[in-house]
């Protein structure tokens, strides 16, 4: 990399590290290694986005303004973002998010029962103390994702993250002391989806749930457990707590 590129990506670095969105500057990465198509800057404040804007200006990336901000390499992308006005994100080809997981997304069920199949594993850990592995691997498997995987064995998810680790680690010289407290966050949200689980499945058809729950090998007894917020439901949340805040 030509030795000024790197000085603007640290300058770069140094701006997202003062507002706080160390995430972006990955995503930024992903884009310019072509491993994502765009990214969505989540941003309403104009005059922040027009700093954004200058800055992801010098790796030639084309900056819209409009609908939150995106930022991409592909001028097609760049007219389609800025041309369409009712809102709603094709996540699949904007984001390069997997189309199982979109569909599953828009489903309303999928990223809920990958939740569910989550607290089933954590719970299985508490019973029997095993899969372990499978929780460190599903919890390395989606650091850098911005989709919830659509089974937590999801293997294009596995395979998109993959190839966030190597443009992480090939920008290893710039990021390395941002990814302690990154990784700890994903723990955090992890946690968080496990927390809000309930709420979620209350907004959902629950026939609809109990119709797709064999297709994704989700016991119905935990869904169960889960609606009716009994004692063991917390206990197990709980544990969860515990067990996530150590397992990494
Ligand atoms: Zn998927």
């Amino acid at each position: 990399m030509k030795p000024l590129l790197r000085q603007e990506l640290g300058e770069l670095k140094n701006f997202f590290v003062a507002n706080g969105w160390e995430d972006g500057l990955f995503q930024v990465l992903f884009v310019l290694e072509n491993v994502k198509p765009g990214m969505y800057l989540q941003q309403t404040n104009q005059r922040k986005l027009r700093q954004f804007n200058n800055m992801l200006l010098w790796f030639n990336l084309h900056i819209s303004l409009r609908h939150g901000g995106y930022a991409t390499k592909n001028i097609g992308l760049f007219k389609e973002w800025n041309k369409f006005f009712g809102f709603k994100i094709d996540a699949e080809r904007f984001l390069g998010y997997p189309p199982c997981c979109v569909r599953s997304h828009n489903s309303h069920l999928g990223d809920i029962l990958s939740v569910i199949q989550l607290y089933s594993l954590v719970k299985a850990i508490r019973l029997k103390k095993s899969n372990i592995l499978q929780l460190k691997q599903f919890i390395l498997n989606r650091r850098f994702l911005h989709h919830n995987p659509c089974s937590i064995n999801c293997e294009m998810s596995v395979i998109l993250e993959r190839k966030f680790e190597a443009v992480i680690n090939k920008y290893n010289w710039l990021v390395a002391d941002l990814l302690p407290a990154f990784y700890n966050l994903g723990i955090q949200c992890i946690l968080s989806l496990l927390e809000g689980l309930q709420e979620r499945l209350a907004n959902l058809n629950i026939n609809l749930i109990n119709d797709n729950i064999l297709d994704m090998g989700i016991n119905r007894n935990d869904v169960e457990e889960i609606l009716q917020n009994n004692v063991e439901f917390q206990n197990n949340l709980r544990f969860a707590k515990q067990f996530l805040e150590s397992v990494i």
